[in-house]
């Protein structure tokens, strides 16, 4: 487009102006011609004369002579009739030479049908007297010469230089147009690549560069975002390192963190935190709309410092949660949010409220024993010591009483020397034979008093186990004991020995017994101290209710495992895993 208007201003200014210098041109040419027709004029009275002398020079001078007297009136004239042509005075180019010396025009001839050319010049007096007098009087003015010439050769001229100019702008317009394809072309490839780059650079492949190509303006825009690319994934890869370290940190955590803003919503949560309440978020929103969890949020928000609570859920699982809140300091004074930290204090809650039962078990147990001696002393001081026979069943009741109390506490220093770690255990090859017949030995007796059948049965070739022997004993006795206790008269207590086919370092004992059983809502907690089922029973039995609670730690003081199965009325079975000697 600018091709297009530069060539045609240009073409437009040149015509115009050729058209003016070759008028000017024609002009000049005309009236030098005219002077010389000037000198060769016969006199302007000799009409006849005129006309020939017209005629004769037309083709010389190549234009149209036409002689006016100084009233206008045509005298002579190489193309017409002088008679039939009208008064030429008040023509604009007789009126200039008239006025000026010399006058031209432009007109358009209605007799030839074309424009001519017009130019005109004074005839006077003096330039004919000069020659023959020499005198120098004031001219005077005797008619006008006037030469007239179509402007069509010259018109025809002029359009063929336009034509020319119009073909040049169009070849230099073409010239342009395919130049300037050619260059937005190159320009177009570059910026779209450019573009393409700067769209993957926006999808973060931030490790893609541009190769510079050229030196230009181009060339630094692609070189300063490949530095920006650069840059850019640097900044990134910081920040990206940072997340990571945060989240690891989180993870890390064995508590569970959860961050809220002000409005409530869940800004951030750590792996824990699914631990606690599942895999599914709507459990955790449920505990967040709680009214503790929003007193929480809430005290926080107006206090500004630490705020702690204890909640307990009950899905997933029943856990006691203890819940420290802390508010994100914001810009200003208000909170932008909170942290909430879940600690599971679900262990730490059980051993307290173990250790509140056992002090209270302790006393109770204490307490009977007690309370049977000093009713018993005081009836004997009473006077009962008089009466012989009522003073010795009365002493029995105190020995036992003392007994019981005697065992109470051996069992309980027992358990706590080995909850200290104080009772060594001294592990040697023991054979397992022998210990169960020294076992058998001990309660043989009292098996056969309650009228119950005590066997052991080994298979042969039974290997020796790693245990300390005297501990070993205790925790059989401890067992066979329980089966005995608690089998109705007519049952059977057995012990087998034999080897783990699937696991063959392990040697499994087994006490098993057709007796009462155990609910199996008891089981988990067998080994619990003071733990009894029947309570009436055990303690009529003579039972303290420590005897598990030993042989669980014994156990696992032995790198063994113990596990009880029972059925209610139909007996139980207890299964000890030891390490075999090798
Ligand atoms: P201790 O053993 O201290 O004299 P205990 O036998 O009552 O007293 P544990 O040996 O710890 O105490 O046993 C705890 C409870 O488990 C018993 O009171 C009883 O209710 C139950 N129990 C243990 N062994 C058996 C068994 N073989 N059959 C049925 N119940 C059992
Ligand atoms: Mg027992």
């Amino acid at each position: 487009m600018v091709v297009l208007l530069c060539t045609g201003v240009l073409g437009l200014y040149l015509t115009f102006t050729l058209k003016s210098f070759f008028i000017t041109q024609i002009e000049q040419h005309l009236f030098s011609e005219a002077n010389l027709l000037l000198s060769y004029l016969p006199d302007l009275s000799e009409n006849p004369s005129l006309d020939k002398f017209a005629r004769s020079l037309k083709h010389q001078v190549e234009a149209r002579i036409t002689i006016l007297n100084s009233e206008g009136k045509v005298l002579g004239d190489s193309d017409q009739i002088p008679s039939s042509m009208e008064n030429h005075l008040f023509r604009l180019e007789i009126q200039e030479a008239l006025q000026k010396g010399k006058g031209t025009a432009i007109r358009f001839s209605s007799t030839l049908h074309q424009n001519l050319i017009y130019v005109a010049l004074p005839i006077k007096k003096s330039s004919r007297a000069l020659e023959t007098s020499g005198t120098s009087e004031a001219p005077k003015l005797m008619g006008f010469l006037q030469l007239a010439l179509p402007l069509t050769e010259l018109e025809h001229n002029l359009q063929e230089i336009q034509n020319k100019i119009i073909l040049g702008s169009l070849m230099a317009m073409l010239l342009a147009v395919i130049l300037g394809i050619s260059l937005a072309r190159s320009l177009e490839s570059k910026i779209l690549s450019i573009i393409a780059f700067t769209q993957r650079i926006a999808h973060g492949e931030l490790e893609e560069r541009m190769k510079v190509t050229s030196q230009d303006e181009l060339g630094t825009l692609i070189q300063n975002l490949n530095q920006m690319a650069e840059k850019l994934g640097e900044e990134l890869k910081v920040v990206f390192e940072e997340k990571k370290e945060k989240e690891t940190i989180l993870a890390s955590l064995t508590d569970g963190v959860l961050v809220v803003d002000r409005h409530g919503k869940i800004i951030l949560s750590n792996p824990v935190m699914e631990k606690l309440f599942g895999p599914d978020t709507s459990k955790l929103l449920e505990v967040l709309q709680s009214q503790t969890i929003q007193n929480l949020i809430e005290e926080v928000q107006e206090k500004k410092s630490k705020v702690s609570d204890e909640i307990q859920i009950l899905s997933p699982r029943k856990i006691d949660l203890a819940v420290e809140a802390v508010p994100i300091k914001g810009e200003e004074e208000s909170p932008e949010g909170t942290i909430l930290v879940f600690r599971d204090v679900t262990r730490i809650k059980r051993l307290e409220q173990m250790r509140v039962d056992f002090v209270a078990n302790v006393s109770h147990e204490l307490r009977t024993p007690l309370t049977a001696i000093k009713g018993f002393v005081e009836t004997l001081l009473d006077g009962a010591i008089d009466d012989k026979d009522h003073a010795v069943r009365f002493l029995k009741i105190v020995a036992s009483h003392s007994d019981r109390l005697s065992r109470l506490l051996d069992d309980l220093l027992t358990l706590s020397n080995i909850e200290l770690g104080k009772i060594k255990i001294e592990r040697s090859v023991v054979p397992v034979e022998q210990v169960v017949q020294s076992v058998l030995l001990m309660l043989q007796q009292k098996a056969l008093d309650k009228g119950i059948q005590l066997t052991f049965e080994a298979s042969k070739d039974l290997p020796p186990v790693l245990a300390d022997r005297d501990r070993l004993i205790q925790i059989l006795v401890n067992l066979v004991d329980n089966g005995i206790k608690y089998t109705e008269k007519g049952g059977r207590v057995s012990i087998e020995a034999r080897v783990r086919e699937d696991q063959p370092h392990l040697m499994e004992i087994a006490i098993k017994d057709t007796g009462i059983g155990i609910p199996e809502s008891a089981l988990p907690r067998l080994g619990e101290r003071f733990y009894r089922v029947d309570k009436a029973r055990s303690r009529a039995e003579g039972g303290t209710g420590l005897g598990l609670a030993i042989v669980k730690h014994l156990v696992e003081v032995h790198e063994g495992s113990m596990r009880i199965e029972s059925q209610v009325g139909k007996g139980t079975t207890v299964r000890l895993m030891l390490p075999i000697a090798t």
